[in-house]
């Protein structure tokens, strides 16, 4: 059996070489390197994927937070709503904006945020008076879709805005429908190791509404005019290079054929370990991209350690929810978040990418269940 990688950028690229070579090649020639017409390709093509009417191709996921809240004219004084285990950049686009970070409570069955404490704590927010509640943010771990309708739900009645962070979950879906259009507004990453992932840094952005997707083209082109020539708006260099985009436009040809083979080591693992070992499981007609694959275990550190002398390397995200770090426990509920606490220290995900065989996988679940 060949070695087991966690992640495997090498197999797809081995397997996409000629296509990427020919594709940068064609950049290099037309040397238009901004906003050269593999941009409006990748853009083209991610509606069609995701059956969004517009998608504005970004920087970054990051900046795909930031764009998505700038538009909206989220800053000072605004409440956003994130659930409190992420990654820390929804946190930081929060700050970013000027905005305040209200963290809210996930749900140990999905790993997304909770509706329920959602509820509550814009409640709290109002009851308090100090700040406008403006947006929910809806992360998508591990690539299940959070539960986008009752987001939706909650968001009518209070007057917010919903935007998806679905860096982890793009060609995740709930009923069919496809991430990317399943909420007001949605961001995601092609940081390399995600399920779509470029040579580098990029993202993207999804709504049907086309004065919203207006906005974002003229906050990533520094805030200008169609023109470019008069700045209408604060905005910023937030655009993707024409040679990221000509990488993606080849990745995506066999993605779907990826997301697949994702689906398929999912299932083999869920299949083997279902009854003996917890994890976050796709309910109500979700289903997960499988940006991750993730369990519950206690002792998580000697398991880990044991599954690596077994060649099986394992990895956590993330030890610590977002309200216990540094920069952002000034934002930190007084009582806490006890399932992000209770996760933090438990989670820890498998290997996962498109590449493993069926070997690989009964070998991994063979030394986990072996080191319980
Ligand atoms: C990766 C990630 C981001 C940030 O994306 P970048 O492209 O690295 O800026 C944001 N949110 C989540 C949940 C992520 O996993």
């Amino acid at each position: 059996m060949t070695p087991i990688q966690f992640f495997d950028l090498k197999s797809q690229g081995r397997r996409l070489r000629a296509d990427i070579d020919r594709r940068i090649a064609a950049v290099l020639d037309h040397g238009a390197y901004i906003g050269g017409p593999e941009v409006g390709g990748l853009e083209q093509a991610l509606c069609q994927f995701t059956g969004a009417k517009e998608c504005v191709a970004v920087a970054s996921g990051t900046d795909s937070l930031i764009i998505g809240m700038m538009g909206e004219d989220i800053g000072v004084g605004d409440a956003v709503f994130i659930p409190g285990f992420t990654y820390n950049a929804t946190a930081n686009a929060v700050l970013i904006t000027g905005a305040t970070p209200i963290f809210v409570d996930v749900e140990r069955e999905t790993c997304n945020i909770d509706p329920g404490h959602l509820e509550r704590q814009i409640k709290a927010v109002k009851a308090q008076g100090k700040l406008r509640p403006r947006m929910i943010v809806g992360v998508d771990l591990y690539g299940l879709p959070a539960d986008y309708e009752a987001l939706n739900a909650i968001a009518r009645n209070h007057g917010l805005i919903v935007m998806a962070d679905a860096a982890q979950s793009l060609g995740g879906e709930d009923k069919g429908r496809k991430v990317g259009a399943l909420t007001d507004l949605t961001a995601t990453s092609f940081y390399p190791t995600k399920t779509l992932g470029g040579y580098g840094d990029g993202g993207a952005m999804f709504t049907d509404d086309a004065a919203r997707a207006n906005r974002w083209r003229s906050i990533r082109w520094h805030g200008t005019d169609d023109a470019r020539k008069e700045s209408v708006r604060v905005g910023l260099n937030g655009r993707l290079d024409s040679l990221q985009c000509a990488i993606l436009l080849a990745k995506l040809e066999i993605f779907a054929e990826e997301l697949a083979a994702r689906r398929r080591a999912a299932a083999f693992y869920t299949r083997r370990l279902e009854g003996r070992v917890a994890m976050p499981r796709e309910q109500g007609g979700k289903h997960s991209a499988f940006g991750l694959f993730t369990v519950y275990v206690e002792n998580r550190d000697s398991v880990a350690a044991a599954l690596k002398d077994k060649g099986v390397p394992t990895a956590i995200y993330y030890n610590k929810a977002l309200h216990r770090h540094l920069a952002f426990a000034p934002f930190a509920p007084k009582d806490g978040l006890p399932q992000c606490e209770w996760l933090q220290d438990r989670v820890l995900s498998l290997p996962m990418h498109p590449y493993l065989t069926e070997d690989q996988i009964a070998h991994v679940v063979e030394s986990l269940l072996a080191v319980l």
